[in-house]
């Protein structure tokens, strides 16, 4: 079966990406992208909008749409990043658990504000607000203050020395757990994906022991296909997502047009002889499967 050209994992103004929901749309219809994921971290606001738009419009031709969302939630103390496609984004528990996430963030905002307002960088919190703009607030946004104010010259500097792993600006945060985002998505008529599970620094073991949990705990596919993964952890992936029937997805998680590196539309293949993925565990045919797109 020819798949359509898809990318099943990217983001918007609606979070910490750079363009708007309809600029990265049209973009998206240049490269010749057929089936569009808007995944936003922790919020449906972009790809609703576009949604609303595109109803509105007659748009010639573009992209198949999927309603999605980059959950953000805890496993054992490990900071995960469940991928939502297909939502309903009318559904209330999913609305109720959004707006939980947005507290969350608004407070951390405050938290992280506070402990560079004390290193003497003032008025973080209220520049950050003004950067986000009505976003879903991340640490990306610190990290564009940051350089702004030139206090930091790159994003990735500003996660080296102030938001990053140890760094002051890395607070802790009472996640959702991986249970109960996995039900929200279920729950909500979506299909849940382990995004790219070789991005959170885990031991094999530790690692093997997250998929298996999330296999158990009902979730739907793991990401095999996004920048940076390589040839030997797509395999070793494979394995693993064919050990616990789970499917695959791919993505370029793209944020900006300026990073050379996610491009939309463009991520790794998910080779066509990987030994142990046969076609029906392509999340693609999964999720046209379901009536998703
Ligand atoms: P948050 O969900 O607010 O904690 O922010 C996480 C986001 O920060 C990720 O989705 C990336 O877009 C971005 N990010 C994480 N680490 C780095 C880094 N080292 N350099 C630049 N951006 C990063
Ligand atoms: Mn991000
Ligand atoms: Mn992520
Ligand atoms: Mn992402």
């Amino acid at each position: 079966m020819i798949l359509p050209k898809y990318d099943l994992h990217t983001h918007t103004t609606a979070s910490d990406g750079v363009l708007s929901p309809l600029a990265l749309y049209q973009l998206a219809a240049e490269k010749g992208v057929e089936v569009l994921a808007i995944t936003d971290h922790d919020t449906v606001e972009g790809i609703k909008d576009l949604q609303k738009y595109l109803g509105l419009e007659s748009v010639e031709s573009g992209p198949r749409l999927i309603a999605g969302a980059e959950f953000t939630c805890l496993f054992e103390k490990q900071v995960l990043h469940v991928v939502g496609l297909g939502l309903n984004v009318d559904h209330v528990e999913l609305k109720q658990h959004l707006s939980g996430l947005e507290e969350l963030r608004l407070d951390r905002a405050r938290r992280i504000a506070a402990k560079l307002e004390k290193k003497k960088m003032p008025n973080v919190f209220e520049l950050v607000l003004e950067k986000a703009a009505g976003a879903q607030i991340g640490r990306p946004h610190f990290a564009k203050v940051l350089c702004d104010l030139k206090i930091v010259s790159t994003e990735a500097d500003a996660f080296k020395k102030y938001l990053g792993a140890g760094k002051i600006g890395n607070v802790s945060v009472a996640w959702p757990s991986l249970e109960k985002v996995l039900e929200v998505i279920t729950s909500s008529g979506g299909v849940s994906v382990l995004a790219h599970p070789t991005k959170y620094n885990l031991t094999m073991s530790k690692l093997r022991k997250v998929i298996a949990a999330f296999s158990e705990l009902g979730g739907n596919a793991i990401e095999l296909g996004y920048p940076g993964i390589n040839r030997e952890q797509q395999n070793i992936l494979a394995f693993e997502a064919d050990k616990h029937n789970l499917s695959v997805s791919a993505g370029s998680d793209f944020h900006t047009p300026l990073n050379r590196w996610t491009v939309v539309g463009a991520h790794p293949p998910i080779p066509d002889n990987l030994p142990h993925i046969l076609n029906h565990r392509r999340i693609a045919n999964t999720v046209i499967n379901r009536g998703v797109l």
